[in-house]
């Protein structure tokens, strides 16, 4: 059962807004940033096959949560995919990497094979090992009884070939990676494993949901970029040229586009890009729109929360 379903990480869709606002379009740091988008829409493909291997998973003593961001002093730690059972708790780390790829316990190192070039990563299994220690605390932290935590590493791309270094078997901890199709018969290893009850599901499920907190993650400084990088104004949706304000109406002055909604895109543009708060003053000047009167319309038409006085008011998201 699936508890907490899986949306598209924030640092995807801030990538995707600044790919459109970027200016001027040939700049320099274009292609990185594609690349990043590239590799991060690829990473959530990956991440939605292993939700689908584990949509499967429809008894109600199975608690699935996808993406994770707990706090742990002194930050937070994020889980791929968690499993809550009542005799244990899983784990699951997603890699979406393509080619061949060889594991040497000795070196803990993962090497990737790929189109004629070689790249390393880190040992998937100690991170993952990490992950676990992690969650242990965490249950400690909560003051609940700390269950059998085991961990997965699921290779999300069918067509990786995952290979041992020379001289290396397959043993614990390293038959821990596997596909993400193999998934569930994994699962049901667990369950012969694990019999003696030790969470309160719904117990652990409101901990949970109520402690997990969305990363704001700041892309600007991410690649070194100021607010100048940016095209500000509402884009066109046909042409991506910046449009003018008539009579309550956006007009594209390139393609003759109308739009009545094409502020919302900006808006939700300037949340991902500069900061997850606005006010009037701010969107004025985002959106080029000269009128205080039309701005506040504009804020009091969108869903958002407003705090502080007349002037200083600030619309959050
Ligand atoms: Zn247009």
């Amino acid at each position: 059962m699936n508890v907490k379903k899986r949306t598209p990480p924030i640092k995807l869709l801030q990538t995707e807004a600044l790919l459109q606002r970027l200016t001027p379009p040939n700049h320099p740091k274009r292609p990185l940033i594609e690349k990043d988008f590239r590799k991060r829409k690829a990473g959530y493909q990956g991440e939605k096959t292993v939700d689908y291997h584990v949509s499967f998973l429809t008894d109600k003593k199975y608690m699935i949560f996808s993406d994770l961001r707990l706090p742990l002093a002194p930050d937070h730690f994020q889980i791929d995919c968690l499993l809550v059972t009542p005799c244990y708790s899983l784990l699951i780390e997603i890699k979406n990497i393509a080619g061949t790829l060889t594991i040497d316990p000795e070196f803990n190192q993962l090497s990737q094979y790929y189109k004629g070039v070689e790249t390393g990563y880190p040992d998937p299994i100690i991170q993952a090992t990490r992950q676990k220690i992690f969650l242990q605390k965490w249950f400690f932290n909560n003051k609940l009884p700390c269950p059998p935590i085991e961990f997965l590493v699921a290779f999300s791309n069918p067509a990786t070939i995952l290979k041992m270094a020379p001289g290396h078997k397959r043993i614990p901890p390293y038959d821990k990676m596997i596909h993400a199709q193999n998934i569930v018969s994994e699962i049901s290893k667990l369950n012969n494993r694990f019999t003696r009850e030790v969470t309160d599901l719904k117990k652990v499920k409101r901990l949970l949901l109520n402690q997990h907190q969305p990363p704001y993650p700041k892309i600007l400084s991410t690649y070194q970029l100021t607010e100048a990088d940016l095209t500000k104004g509402v884009q066109c949706e046909r042409c991506s040229h910046i449009m003018i304000r008539k009579i309550g109406t956006w007009l594209c002055p390139n393609c003759h586009h109308l739009s009545r909604t094409a502020h919302v895109k900006a808006i939700e543009d300037y949340f991902f890009l500069i900061e997850p708060t606005i006010t009037n003053q701010k969107l004025r000047d985002f959106l080029h729109l000269s009128s205080a009167k039309t701005a506040a319309e504009i804020l009091k038409s969108l869903p958002l929360t407003k705090s502080g006085s007349t002037k200083g008011t600030i619309y959050t998201k």
